[in-house]
């Protein structure tokens, strides 16, 4: 017999099976971060003898797996966050879409999961847009979250990498992060767990780096803080804050604002919304912050790191002018203060929540996500 060649994921095979109840979609003032799900998903298996099969955009439902399978017992999960987003003139969008491809890949290679064309994953994604389209709730600040997700499904407790795997989307409507307008987040610094360390997972969005953070997370909760700040090593540098990156604005001398995060050392997951970021950041002057900051007024990107010391100084020599979290879900967020230890640092106040920069950020990027300003091709409508 001639060995047969594997196959390759290929979207052009897609099967579509809608479904007979579409759901009612609710008011989009009832929606909660990842609580509704949309009529449909993408799904697609793979077993080491045929390859990846048939990709079937089908109704949404649950999922049967053999009990000893590796998801369960050894955490095979990668996934990724991303957004669509419909603009004034009603038209589907992705906002920089291959970059979560090129992180899913390299997630699922650091856990030993099938590989696969994530062109092509795209290419679903986008088709299970176009089918959803009605779930998109056309208001400002409003999206479809998308969750591409890969479980490991070899049906053994044997500790191996699985040979067997679900790829799947699912898609969740969702509003604004702050409902009642940009609200400052409050952040507990945490060196005692860390979420990630030099040669582990943190640059990787694996399933298995999550679930450790849930318990320092309560523990923040009781003491009345929003999220965690992580820390890492003697030096205590800050790595991200909740599932989140890092960014703290300072004066300079001479007038301008240095924009600091973390460096990807293998620490930090590479966000999206950093890279854009630092790009858009790196871009000011030239008109691309602008009109929402003063002209005269040069930013400065750095990635560098940020020690909890390095904050407390430019706190009390007066020249901390913001602290902010970036992410595909919240977009930018203001960090109101820091506890650590036993001091608290209160980062400046700003009317409406965001800082100069965090605001100036944020409206560029929700413009370009909805389509109102064209960014290096950042856009891509479906
Ligand atoms: N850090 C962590 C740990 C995250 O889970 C996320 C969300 N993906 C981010 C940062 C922000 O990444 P992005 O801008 O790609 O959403």
């Amino acid at each position: 017999p001639v060995a047969q060649k594997i196959a390759e994921l290929d979207a052009s095979k897609v099967v579509v099976n809608l479904t007979q109840n579409l759901k009612t979609v609710p008011p989009v003032e009832d929606l909660v971060f990842g609580q509704t799900t949309s009529d449909h998903m993408v799904m697609v298996s793979y077993n080491p003898i045929t390859g990846w099969g048939t990709p079937e955009i089908k109704p949404y439902g649950p999922i049967s797996l053999d009990p000893s399978c590796s998801v369960f017992q050894y955490s095979t999960s990668v996934f990724e966050g991303m957004k669509a987003y419909v603009g004034p003139d009603g038209t589907p969008r992705l906002f920089r879409p291959e970059m979560n491809m090129a992180r899913m890949k390299r997630s699922v290679a650091r856990i030993a999961l099938p590989a696969f064309d994530t062109a092509e994953l795209l290419k679903l994604i986008k088709k299970l847009v176009a089918i959803e389209a009605r779930w998109i709730p056309n208001v400002k600040g409003h999206s479809l979250y998308l969750r591409p997700t890969i479980i490991g499904t070899r049906p053994s407790i044997g500790v191996h990498a699985s040979d067997h795997a679900i790829l799947y989307v699912i898609c969740c409507p969702t509003g604004p992060y702050f409902r009642t307008g940009p609200k400052p987040v409050s952040l507990y610094a945490v060196g005692e767990q860390v979420r990630s360390w030099p040669g582990g997972t943190g640059e990787f969005k694996l399933s298995l780096n999550y679930a450790p953070t849930f318990y320092p997370a309560q523990l923040a909760a009781e003491k009345g803080y929003d999220q965690c700040l992580w820390l890492l090593g003697q030096d205590q540098h800050v790595t991200e804050a909740g599932a989140m990156n890092f960014f703290a604005v300072v004066k300079r001398d001479d007038g301008d604002l240095d924009v600091m995060t973390p460096p990807l050392d293998g620490t930090i997951l590479p966000g999206l919304t950093r890279a854009s970021v630092i790009a858009l950041v790196s871009a000011h002057p030239n008109d691309i912050l602008l009109p929402h900051l003063p002209p005269a007024q040069k930013l400065h990107v750095h990635e560098r790191l940020i020690t909890m010391a390095d904050l407390f100084a430019w706190s009390d020599a007066g020249t901390l002018a913001e602290i902010f979290l970036v992410g595909t879900a919240a977009v930018v967020a203001a960090v109101g203060r820091v506890g650590f230890e036993a001091r608290e640092l209160e980062a400046p106040r700003h009317e409406g929540g965001l800082g100069p920069v965090a605001k100036a950020l944020f409206d560029r990027l929700t413009d370009i996500q909805e389509g109102k300003f064209e960014f290096q091709g950042w856009c891509v409508p479906i």
